[in-house]
């Protein structure tokens, strides 16, 4: 039997914690993700079913920087501090509208043949 009434909170090794705890992530899918949804209407999308939604993401993700944060509770602080920033948000969303536009211009969900292998798509912006 494990007295785990008291045990929980203290006497854990940091270590442990650490491990169980840790949830690396990029704050930028979120930040990517809410632009898209933000601008969908705008955007003058093909097609805008989940998958054209990923590959947009995908691709406006490979041109822009990512911010690996470690815990998702510090993701809304990363958020703001990045959303304040004018300059990143343009970034953002002009990278958005490119990856959007390629998508739109021959979206994947069309294609028969559904490719297995990652053809890289990601233009250097
Ligand atoms: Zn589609």
């Amino acid at each position: 039997m494990v007295n785990d009434g008291e045990a929980s909170g203290v006497g854990h090794s940091p270590h442990l914690l650490e491990c169980e705890g840790m949830t690396v992530y990029n704050v930028m899918e979120e930040v990517v993700h809410d632009v898209l949804m933000q601008y969908k209407s705008k955007l003058q999308l093909g097609c805008n079913c989940d998958r054209c939604m990923d590959d947009i993401q995908a691709l406006a993700l490979n041109g822009i920087e990512p911010r690996y944060i470690v815990k998702k509770e510090y993701g809304p602080y990363v958020r703001a501090a990045h959303e304040a920033d004018h300059q990143g948000a343009t970034n953002i969303l002009s990278t958005v509208i490119k990856a959007a536009s390629i998508v739109s211009a021959s979206p994947r969900c069309a294609e028969k043949v559904v490719t297995t292998d990652e053809t890289a798509e990601g233009t250097p912006v």
